[in-house]
């Protein structure tokens, strides 16, 4: 089984990346994507604990934003964790995403709402990249809410009046930047239209200018109209299609390898990186 779509507490996941690979291997995954936003700092406990017949396709989603400010994420895997370009990239994206609390956070103490930055800090495992779901576990804790999944259906939804977006690549840098870094580019759940504006039909054509290779159509926020939309461009276009869990730990109801990609899809994928990178025990 290969779920090349996970995340950890080195971003808003729950579990370590030790008890993900952990995971993985007693549940006999052959290949694991690991994909935290906006950052590698997992990549090396993740190796460290491999074992067995586990490969590891070492990855990060990356947040991109359109011109017109609609929000997309981008999986790059098997690129170069040195690269320098690349690094600097994650780097920017993350220290967009303080300043960027700071002003959900101003937006809710305005309306009334007892929550601070600090009760943010306290939530978020140390070293991971700062995002909503730390907000939401925030209030949470402070007794405001019930659970992240209340925190996206209401106050943190994309459409509420607290959101605010942070500085993030264009999708079509991001996917030439995952390329020049020898890795491959998979955009992730395009068509999830259930968290807020999404891309056209119109818009993948760009994107294969820019260089990606695939396209998520298996995930649990596209509905089955929407995965057949997207498998027919990825036809259309000869991309590759993925499907993946997306897995949170407790973070999310989704579970690992939920979805998951075809062998043969991977194979194609993972010929178009520019070296074999997967890691084995
Ligand atoms: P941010 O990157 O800070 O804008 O936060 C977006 C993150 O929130 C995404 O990575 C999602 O994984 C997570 N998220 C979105 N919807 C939910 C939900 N219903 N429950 C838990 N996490 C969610
Ligand atoms: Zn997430
Ligand atoms: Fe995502
Ligand atoms: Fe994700």
């Amino acid at each position: 089984m290969i779920d090349l779509h996970t995340h950890t507490n080195k971003s808003d996941g729950t579990d370590s990346p030790r008890e993900l690979v952990n995971k993985a291997i007693a549940q006999g995954l052959t290949i694991l994507g690991l994909t935290d936003h906006d950052t590698t700092s997992g990549w090396q406990e993740a190796a460290q604990t491999l074992r067995a017949n586990l490969g590891l396709a070492l990855g990060s989603e990356i947040s991109c934003l359109t011109t017109d400010g609609i929000s997309v994420h981008m999986l790059g895997l098997l690129f170069d964790g040195n690269h320098k370009g690349m690094q600097e990239m994650l780097e920017e994206t993350r220290d967009g995403r303080m300043p960027r609390m700071r002003k959900m956070i101003e937006k809710m103490q305005m309306a009334g709402i007892d929550i601070s930055i600090e009760d943010v800090e306290n939530a978020r495992p140390e070293g991971a990249t700062l995002g909503r779901p730390h907000l939401a576990d925030a209030l949470v804790i402070k007794g405001i809410i019930n659970s992240r999944e209340e925190a996206f259906n209401g106050m943190l939804n994309n459409d509420s009046e607290f959101y605010v977006s942070h500085a993030a690549p264009t999708p079509a840098e991001t996917i030439a930047m995952i390329r020049s870094a020898g890795g491959v580019a998979v955009i992730a759940h395009p068509f999830a239209s259930l968290r807020g504006k999404t891309l056209t039909a119109q818009d993948f054509e760009g994107l294969v200018a820019a260089g990606l290779n695939g396209i998520e159509v298996d995930h649990r926020d596209q509905n089955p109209d929407e995965r057949n939309m997207l498998r027919t461009i990825a036809k259309e276009l000869d991309l590759v299609i993925t499907g993946a869990s997306d897995y949170h730990g407790n973070g999310k109801l989704n579970a690992l390898a939920e979805f998951h990609t075809d062998p043969a899809q991977w194979e194609r994928l993972e010929s178009q990186a520019d070296q074999r990178r997967v890691v084995w025990a």
